[in-house]
């Protein structure tokens, strides 16, 4: 016997099994009273299952994952055959995304304001409402991220891998990298953590870009997961071509400029770097007084400045380290060989 699907209400919208809504969940107007809201998509299975959240753009400019819910929507695979219900939030920061900006109008961090509260600040508001209406009615979340601006991160996922089911999502992800990750920081992955709910963050390519690379990784990642938990059916063929080989870092360290002045790269995402390995030259606007920045740590570059001008202090390349970070980079080139696969296949 099938299981009865139990009412859904998002922002007092009621959402019957096997449809598709979308809602606007109101918040805070301008000044000259232009309406804002969180934009939501809700899509029912017919049959009872996972409630899963995908948001995107709770800092404004990190855009990758609107692009990877606008698709997910769009992918046949989603549909009123599903077990459960998938939320899509494409845009959690309606603010800063309409700005090309990262923080709310008063330079708020959206993601350090959760969880939130009724009367607080407008980011505490906004944090309260999101987790009321939307994450404390998951069952399971993913946010999706990208490096601040001017940065870039190797696609990875960061998440609480201590908790059992965060691991299986973890794992089932499928991209090569994952970072434990347990930071008291009022982001809405702790949140939801003390919520008892299971939330990976995923981190791929650079603020105000859309990145082939990074979208699709994470378009198949998310699918991988409900897969995983049940709410769509798995693809045979993927399933072979997809070995879970993932690997855990087990620490990260930002090598930090030495000097300041402009910053010839050497070093790609995702290549191991040795210690003492050169990574980049710094010099000054002359050519001269050209200083070697090399690597303090034996691991994977996992994220890096992308501009050329730094001061001393600036970090400028992100090592995670592993217990056999050869494997690792092996594992993302071959990686790198499956998405392509997976693409001309959809
Ligand atoms: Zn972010």
């Amino acid at each position: 016997m099938k299981n009865k699907v139990l009412p859904l209400e998002i922002s007092g919208v009621n959402v019957p099994a096997g449809k598709r809504k979308k809602v606007e969940i109101p918040i805070a107007q301008l000044f000259d009273t232009t309406k804002m809201s969180i934009p939501v998509e809700i899509v029912r299975g017919k049959e009872s299952g996972p409630i899963l959240f995908v948001s995107a753009a709770i800092h404004g400019d990190e855009i990758n994952g609107v692009e990877v819910v606008k698709r997910l929507l769009a992918s046949k695979r989603i549909n009123s055959r599903m077990k459960g219900t998938l939320i899509a939030v494409p845009i959690v920061n309606s603010y800063g995304f309409n700005r090309n900006s990262r923080y709310l109008p008063d330079r708020r961090d959206l993601n350090r304001c959760f969880p939130g509260s009724v009367n607080g600040s407008l980011g505490s508001q906004i944090a309260n409402t999101f987790m009321t209406e939307v994450v404390e009615k998951s069952t399971h979340g993913i946010d999706l991220h990208t490096g601040a601006i001017h940065r870039t991160n190797l696609p990875q996922i960061r998440a609480f891998l201590d908790d059992d089911e965060t691991s299986r999502l973890a794992q089932a992800f499928g991209v090569p990298v994952l970072i434990n990750s347990n930071i008291r920081d009022g982001s809405l992955r702790q949140s939801a953590l003390d919520k008892g709910i299971p939330i990976l963050l995923y981190e791929g390519g650079e603020a105000l870009r859309y990145e082939e690379k990074v979208i699709n990784t994470a378009l198949y990642g998310i699918l991988s997961v409900m897969e995983a938990i049940g709410m769509i059916r798995t693809k045979e063929r993927k399933r072979r071509k997809r070995t879970k080989e993932v690997h855990t870092a087990r620490s990260s360290a930002w090598i930090r400029a030495p000097y300041s002045g402009s910053l010839r790269v050497q070093s790609k995402l995702g290549s191991l770097v040795n210690k003492g390995e050169v990574l980049g030259v710094i010099s000054n606007p002359y050519g001269s007084d050209k200083a070697e920045v090399t690597s303090t740590k034996t691991g994977i570059v996992i994220g890096m400045t992308l501009l050329p001008l730094v001061n001393k202090g600036d970090a400028m390349f992100h090592i995670a380290m592993f217990s056999d970070s050869e494997a690792v980079e092996e594992r993302l080139e071959f990686f790198d060989e499956i998405l392509e696969e997976q693409y001309e296949e959809r």
